[in-house]
């Protein structure tokens, strides 16, 4: 029996009880599945931040800890954790990211706040084609080439950045410190989806803002340490960047009386872009323990040295 412990929270449980057991018993596995198993029995962890378990080193034989949540910055800093982190990949939260994504890239293609305005009155206004509004995503991981990809399918030229040399499908790609200025310099709407870590800190900052063209918009669904919040609010009030719709913050809820929540040119959202789904998560947590208990390479597993 596969001892599998759930360390993501109360509030989870209802959500991931049943999903989780469909998707051990259609694999085969016999999983005990529960909160509070004797910590040195456990074989895998569940995990998501804000869970109470913190120090891992009572889990002395598990095998991996998997995490619910793509990202892993709030976890990857744990010196108790010395077993395989792997992080999620999940179908479902690459869809919602996709649907984010086009749906705010489209609202600033189409200028549809400028229709919703303008009820009253005869405007013609008509928006060029995507194929005249360069779009650049920061990140082509398995978020940010879904989203690069997609972009493309609508018609936008799609230019991404990774740390990396990568090859997507109808997207310039672009990487390295060196390639960042020139996957920004025409870049009409930038999309954020990059990982938090010390080396994408402040990556949109007073310089890098000045790469995009004047009037540009951002997209942040990445997280919020990417961006340096002075510069860009600097950047909105000189035009040079004409909104910027933001998901993610350095402090989570945005706290009352930031000025992104009363900015006109700022559109928050509550970190909503892409929530991990339990159901096809759920298939990808059971693959991964399928896969350790045969003894193979777990999926998504989190370089330390990079950190994500
Ligand atoms: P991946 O790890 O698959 O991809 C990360 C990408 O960022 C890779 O292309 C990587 O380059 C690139 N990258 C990392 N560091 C650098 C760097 N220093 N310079 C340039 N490029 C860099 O992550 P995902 O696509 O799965 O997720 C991206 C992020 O989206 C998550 O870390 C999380 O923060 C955020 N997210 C937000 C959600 C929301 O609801 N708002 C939901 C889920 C995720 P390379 O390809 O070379 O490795």
């Amino acid at each position: 029996m596969i001892k599998v412990e759930f360390a993501a929270g109360d509030n989870r449980w209802g959500q991931y009880e049943t999903p989780l057991k469909q998707a051990f018993a259609a694999r085969g596995l016999e999983v005990d599945l529960r909160q509070g198993h004797s910590p040195a029995e456990v074989d895998y962890i569940i995990y998501a931040p804000g869970s109470d378990l913190q120090d891992f080193a009572p889990y002395s034989a598990t095998k991996a800890v998997l995490n619910l949540w793509a990202g892993v910055e709030r976890i990857i800093g744990n010196d108790t954790l010395t077993m395989p982190l792997c992080r999620m990949v999940d179908p479902g939260l690459t869809t919602a990211m996709v649907e984010w994504v086009c749906g705010h890239s489209l609202r600033y293609h189409l200028d549809i706040d400028r229709c919703l305005g303008a009820q009253n009155r005869w405007d013609p206004h008509v928006p060029p084609l995507a194929s005249q509004r360069p779009v650049t995503v920061l990140g082509l991981g398995e978020l940010g080439r879904a989203c690069a990809q997609a972009l493309s399918h609508l018609g936008f030229p799609v230019s991404g950045w990774s740390r990396t040399k990568r090859s997507v499908e109808n997207v310039t790609c672009y990487h390295g410190t060196e390639g960042l200025k020139s996957a920004l310099e025409n870049a009409e709407i930038v999309v954020l989806l990059l990982p938090d870590t010390k080396a994408t800190e402040n990556i949109l900052n007073a310089q890098t803002l000045a790469y995009l063209p004047k009037g540009a918009r951002v997209l942040n669904p990445g997280r919020g340490p990417l961006i340096d919040d002075q510069a860009l609010l600097d950047a909105l009030d000189s035009g040079q960047v004409a909104h910027a719709t933001l998901d993610v913050f350095r402090v989570e809820p945005l706290p009352l009386g930031h000025p992104y929540w009363t900015h006109p040119h700022v559109t928050v959202t509550p970190h909503i872009a892409a929530e991990t789904r339990p159901f096809t998560a759920s298939d990808v947590i059971a693959e991964n323990i399928q896969r350790g208990e045969a003894g193979e390479d777990f999926l998504h597993l989190v370089d330390r040295q990079t950190g994500y």
